[in-house]
């Protein structure tokens, strides 16, 4: 018999405040596309694809040994990618938002899995199917990061939904 599979990733959940005031800054913008529900923004640190339910809780294990303090990230930047994925992203990405994502590869490919092999560019996507970018547009959107989250992606009629499975305190005491 065949264990289902869920599709999996790590990610900085968009605290909610904060996802509602980018959404509405987006939908400003009248852009073409289709936009990301605010309730659904976030910042994937690591993507695993389809693994086995009996690997969460290996998973889960791995994630609690990766330890960064809170950190701010300033999203100041508005892309689109050619692939019409309209995105926001850090001109001055925090270290201990890269050694994060380090940790995280680091343990993944020690316990047999396999992560993303492009290099990291930190970004939250906003919208995809853009084929427009307005010109001259610079955000400018403080995030303190204290948590990060193991998903799990799921589609239903009403589109895609991220359940969260497990997450992690990013402690502010040890904000670098
Ligand atoms: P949908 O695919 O249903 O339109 P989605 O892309 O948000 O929505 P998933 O495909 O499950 O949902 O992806 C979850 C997260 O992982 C998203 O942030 C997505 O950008 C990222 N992701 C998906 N595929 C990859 C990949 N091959 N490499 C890196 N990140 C990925
Ligand atoms: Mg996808």
């Amino acid at each position: 018999m065949t264990t289902p599979s869920l599709r999996l990733f790590f990610a900085l959940p968009c605290p909610l405040e904060l996802a509602r005031a980018i959404a509405d800054w987006r939908d400003a913008l009248e852009l073409d596309g289709k936009p990301v529900a605010a309730a659904n923004l976030h910042l994937t640190l690591a993507f695993l694809g389809s693994q086995p339910r009996g690997r969460v809780d290996e998973l889960k294990s791995l994630a609690s040994a990766c330890a960064t303090g809170a950190f701010a990230l300033r999203l100041d930047r508005l892309g689109c990618w050619r692939n019409g994925l309209l995105h926001l992203d850090a001109s001055h990405p925090p270290e201990a938002l890269l050694q994060l994502e380090r940790q995280l590869r680091q343990a993944l490919l020690g316990a047999g899995f396999e992560p993303e092999r492009r290099p990291f560019h930190a970004h939250l996507t906003l919208a995809r199917r853009c084929t427009r970018m307005p010109a001259g547009v610079i955000p400018t959107f403080d995030w303190l990061a204290d948590r990060f989250s193991l998903f799990v992606s799921e589609n239903s009629p009403k589109g895609t939904h991220y359940r969260t499975l497990a997450d992690w305190p990013l402690r502010v005491s040890d904000t670098i």
